[in-house]
């Protein structure tokens, strides 16, 4: 299978701190790619560095075997598509105009909408359920609403690789299931490449083929979620109490989160069980 994304030691510094540090890895063509890790490990200045839009300090990255420094705009924006954590829009456009946006790498140099095009922006406003606000204002939107008009363009932009920035964390569940069922389907259907940071590990477990765990800028670990998702690897990484055990739904790790109280509570009952 054909590599879609390869980044060899790539380092990126704010006021010369390593925010990425020397970090290695490869995405398969096709592959649904989930990066996950504690706040501040890097992770979005490593996506915004590997999708062209900010610069990095050192090492390359590779989008199809080509560096990513050779890429024309044009032909850059109709092979990744982008949907950064904190996109927003200054002017009150429409919804539906927004979506357009996707289109134009597809476009001549007069920008003129054909049908291909409409006809892409109705599939994307049906995908992400947002037919009933096409001519709403922007500005008018909540917070999860406006998370899917920009998924609504970048799955418009039909690029070969889709980089998602905790795409789903503003969404309530069934939108969730719903844009992580999307990619899935894109997937499988037309071979797109998803890579998404996600803060949601159950999420991520249920739908990745592999991950990438980074912390400090660095790779704690990379693979399925079932070499990922251990006990003493999250812990570890999350600093927290943890429970791990085997979701019934395709027999993914899952985790819990352990609350304080409920841990004082049983060390208690254990110590009042040794004083009998
Ligand atoms: P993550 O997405 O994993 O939460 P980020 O890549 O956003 O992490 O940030 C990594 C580190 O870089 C954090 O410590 C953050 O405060 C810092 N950082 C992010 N953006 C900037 C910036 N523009 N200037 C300086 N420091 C930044
Ligand atoms: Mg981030």
């Amino acid at each position: 299978m054909k590599t879609a994304i390869e980044v060899n030691n790539l380092t990126c510094r704010y006021d010369h701190r390593a925010v990425v540090d020397r970090i290695s890895f490869s995405v398969r063509e096709g592959e649904f790619f989930i990066i996950i890790g504690p706040n501040g490990s890097g992770k979005s200045t490593l996506m915004n560095t590997v999708a062209g839009l900010s610069p990095s300090s050192g090492g390359d990255v590779l989008i199809r075997n080509r560096p990513l420094a050779d890429y024309p705009r044009k032909v850059l924006a109709r092979t990744v598509a982008v949907v950064r954590q904190q996109a927003s829009i200054d002017f009150p456009f429409t919804v539906r105009e927004i979506v357009m946006m996707g289109r134009t790498p597809h476009q001549g140099l007069l920008g003129l909408e054909n049908s291909i095009d409409q006809a892409a922006v109705d599939e994307a406003l049906l995908f992400t359920d947002l037919q009933d606000l096409a001519n709403r204002n922007i500005h008018q939107l909540s917070g999860g609403e406006c998370q899917r008009v920009f998924i609504a363009r970048a799955i418009c932009q039909d690029p070969q690789i889709m980089l998602l920035d905790e795409p789903t964390a503003a969404l309530d569940l069934a939108h969730q299931t719903r844009i992580m069922d999307l990619m899935e389907k894109l997937k499988v259907e037309k071979g797109t490449t998803i890579v998404m940071i996600s803060h949601d590990i159950n999420l991520a477990s249920l739908y990745a083929d592999t991950l990438l765990l980074v912390k400090g800028g660095q790779t704690v670990k990379q693979g399925t979620p079932d070499t990922v998702l251990t006990y003493d690897i999250l812990e570890d990484a999350y600093e927290c109490h943890l429970l791990m055990d085997i979701s019934p739904v395709k027999s993914r790790p899952r985790v819990t989160l352990v609350p304080d109280s409920y841990l004082r509570g049983i060390t208690e009952k254990e110590a009042n069980h040794g004083a009998d």
